[in-house]
């Protein structure tokens, strides 16, 4: 027991595993780790044509850039005298040694195995090269189990890449093909879903650009931006809170006042935002009516200023300006390819065909549409809604009448940013009517479809 614990108390450790994959990937290629299994007869092949073992199934790193492998590398144990030396062997893509560097020696003698001067003897080796001691690299004296230890694992890393990989190029091909990350996560009281041709630290980034505008517009946490402007009424907002009032103003302009971010007291007063959801009196309505209209609202460079009363809802933008800024994110970490999708607002970084849900029928799709480097949002009279004496009563309300909006089922809207696409879909909902230039799709509770654009040619 005294003997061993003395043993493991000199194993060296000379880098990580992190570091030394940051020695041989330095050209910032992915670097991606996949077991690869060999059977009987593969290793058979390879022991006989390289006289090497190998064994069934090893962790294998490869560098993939642009589509195109940069390097494999593989970190191996082998046995010294009773304990193991680890090491990391980096091939070219034509499988010629371009780095061994030693992890860890647990062995107390042998470590100047580690020693440049003898790693260094492997440069350009290749499968074909029977390592041999004295013939093709010379050991260091004291080490000689150590350095015969790196040349066998050497000589299986080259084995092993040059028949599962060189000898078989699907094999690589397999691991530069591009395979999308994807992460599900609840933000904004829903799930939002990422799909990202690019690394899992721009899905993070992309989830952290939503969480950013979360904490600026939420109307339901108590220490969102948009909380404390509707505290202190008037305040220097920041540029989040700021991009949401200005877009949210200029869609109000652009819509007619359909779209109108200043509904919330009506929101509150049908009993949408958690409230008792019940038909409200006509002077209840007259009353919050008062209360609503955009053009209340002061925006003087970056100070925004609500009169006493009036109050402001995202719901209607809000996932649109959280896709757009998650899109950003990954554009800016070089994503090339992309969908964040939060059901009711969908952004596409390339070309993606998107699902429009039916919108009686739950799991069912009514339609598909393909955008490229745009949006589509949907409103839905099924998203939140009561009903009351066998009336529906949904969550769209029309800024004008103060009721909700009657016959309409879903609206479906294409536009080049997520908070333009949102908001053009809740507006339409309650203006029944799309625009020229607008492509849009609207169905009736009672099924007919009116549709511009992409909406009009798919099925
Ligand atoms: P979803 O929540 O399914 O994305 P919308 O984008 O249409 O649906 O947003 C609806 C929400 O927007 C409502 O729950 C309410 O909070 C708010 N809202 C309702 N009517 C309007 C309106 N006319 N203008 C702006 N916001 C609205
Ligand atoms: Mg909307």
């Amino acid at each position: 027991m005294i003997i061993a614990l003395a043993l493991l108390a000199q194993a060296t450790d000379f880098m990580t595993k992190d570091e030394a994959l940051k020695l041989f990937f330095k050209n910032g290629e992915r670097a991606v780790e996949r077991c690869v299994t060999l059977d009987d007869a593969d290793r058979k092949k390879v022991e006989e044509k390289y006289g090497s073992t190998v064994p069934a199934a090893q962790d294998v790193i490869v560098g993939v850039k642009d589509g195109k492998v940069t390097g494999y590398a593989m970190i191996v144990s082998e046995i010294t005298k009773t304990l193991p030396v680890t090491f990391i062997v980096g091939l070219s893509p034509d499988g010629r040694v371009l780095e061994v560097a030693v992890l860890r020696h647990d062995e107390h003698i042998g470590t100047d195995c580690a020693k440049r001067r003898f790693l260094r003897q492997f440069d350009g080796k290749q499968p074909g090269d029977r390592l041999k001691m004295g013939a093709n690299y010379d050991v260091v004296s004291g080490a000689t189990l150590s350095c015969n230890a790196i040349a066998r694992g050497v000589r299986r890393v080259l084995a092993v890449v040059q028949h599962h990989f060189l000898d078989r190029p699907a094999n690589a091909a397999a691991f530069t093909q591009d395979e999308p990350v994807r992460q599900q996560r609840y933000v904004m009281g829903t799930t939002c879903t990422v799909t990202a041709h690019g690394d899992t630290a721009a899905v993070d980034k992309a989830f952290d650009a939503i969480k950013a505008v979360d904490a600026a517009i939420s109307n339901w946490r108590d220490d969102s931006d948009l909380a404390k402007l509707h505290r202190d009424r008037s305040i220097d907002a920041g540029p989040e809170l700021l991009s949401f009032v200005r877009g949210s103003l200029a869609l109000s302009e652009r819509t007619d006042g359909a779209f109108d971010v200043t509904v919330a007291p009506l929101v509150e007063l049908w009993g949408f935002k958690g409230g008792e959801r019940r038909v409200p009196s006509r002077e209840e309505i007259g009353a919050a009516l008062k209360r609503v209209g955009w053009r209340q609202i002061r925006v003087n460079g970056s100070r925004i200023t609500l009169p006493e009363g009036v109050a402001l809802d995202p719901g209607a933008i809000g996932k649109g300006i959280a896709v757009d800024r998650a899109a950003d994110a990954l554009r800016k970490a070089g994503v090339k390819r992309a969908l964040v999708d939060f059901g009711s607002s969908v952004a596409a970084i390339g070309e993606w065909t998107v699902a429009i849900r039916d919108p009686f029928a739950e799991g069912k799709v009514l339609l598909t549409v393909t955008i490229r480097d745009e949006t589509v949002s949907t409103s839905g009279s099924y998203e939140k809604f009561f009903e009351d004496s066998g009336k529906r009563y949904t969550h769209i309300l029309d800024p004008r009448t103060g009721r909700p909006v009657e016959g309409v089922a879903s609206v479906s809207a294409i536009a080049a940013s997520g908070a333009e696409s949102d908001a053009l879909a809740t507006a339409l909902f309650v203006s029944k009517k799309i625009p020229e230039q607008v492509e849009a799709l609207l169905v009736t509770d009672r099924g007919e479809r009116t549709a511009t654009g992409r909406f009009e040619k798919s099925k």
